[in-house]
């Protein structure tokens, strides 16, 4: 009777706040007495460093290339906070070869030493962003995670970028089970961002799960190298971030998102204000 782990990857441009929402959400899981393993897909490996209190973890590829086949589970995965097991995949060099490589060779050897143990609840993806290349779909076309969540703003280039996602999860959708279950907007406090995100949300047939403020205390927990949830337990931006853990441990709704129109997205963007007055020198 072994138990379904959630499987999650966290997507969107850039820069959004994936790292960052992804650790805080997980720190407000463990807080909940979940058992969570983090894998970053980033070849920037900065997806665990506020879990871990360091400046870099070693990665996956690195410990291959440096131990060759005498890898045991303690050379690539470290305890953080709460207990959150961190992996970081790694990648090639800037510039040369497919970030996709370190994402399938990472979960291949995290199989075969058995970090996918019965007692995780959770195991996170946080895959980097507005990619091209076949780097993006790995932990979907692994069949590993089955839920998506796509960071995002009331930008325009964050929104481009969701629904350019949105467009690769419903391919995988149709042959495998992945679904997205919403979207998590970190504001950039846009006007109207939240009825923004709404409609976009809506369009695509999904949720906003839930809307993060910005909030400079991140940034100060980030120099720190702390979430807040552990930098600052009692302030308001932790609460945030623990609502947002309770809002995905507790959400079932999960659909095949039906990506939008350049021309719809566009639409969506002028009804909310978002490019107009860019009009003249901006639009295509
Ligand atoms: P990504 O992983 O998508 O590339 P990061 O998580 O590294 O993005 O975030 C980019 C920057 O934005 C970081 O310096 C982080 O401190 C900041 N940031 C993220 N979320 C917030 C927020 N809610 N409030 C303030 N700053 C934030
Ligand atoms: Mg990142």
């Amino acid at each position: 009777m072994s138990k379904q782990i959630r499987q999650i990857a966290i997507y969107g441009k850039g820069g959004i706040g994936k790292s960052t929402t992804t650790q805080n959400l997980t720190a407000g899981l463990a807080e909940m007495g979940k058992n969570v393993m983090v894998v970053g897909c980033d070849p920037k490996a900065d997806s665990t460093r506020l879990l871990l209190g360091t400046l870099a973890q070693r990665t996956v590829l690195d410990t291959i290339r440096e131990t060759g086949d005498d890898v045991t589970l303690d050379n690539i995965m470290r305890r953080g906070f709460g207990g959150i097991r961190c992996v970081e995949s790694g990648g090639p060099e800037p510039g040369v070869g497919c970030a996709g490589r370190g994402i399938i060779t990472s979960i291949g050897l995290l199989e075969q030493l058995g970090a996918y143990t019965e007692d995780l609840d959770y195991v996170f993806y946080d895959v980097l962003g507005d990619v091209v290349c076949g780097g993006f779909a790995m932990p979907i076309r692994e069949g590993k995670a089955q839920e998506i969540y796509i960071v995002a703003s009331g930008e325009m280039m964050a929104l481009y970028a969701a629904n350019n996602i949105a467009k690769g999860i419903a391919k995988y959708a149709q042959k495998g089970g992945v679904r997205l279950g919403g979207i998590i907007c970190n504001s950039r406090n846009v006007d109207r961002e939240i009825d923004l995100l709404r409609a976009f949300a809506s369009e695509l047939g999904t949720q906003l799960i839930y809307f993060v403020p910005r909030d400079n205390v991140v940034q100060r927990a980030e120099i720190n190298r702390k979430t807040v949830i552990d930098y600052a337990p009692t302030s308001q931006q932790a609460n945030e971030y623990r609502s947002l853990a309770k809002a995905i441990d507790e959400n079932t709704f999960l659909t095949i998102p039906k990506p939008m129109t350049q021309e719809r997205l566009e639409q969506i963007l002028l009804e909310y204000g978002l490019i107009d007055g860019l009009k003249d020198d901006y639009r295509i």
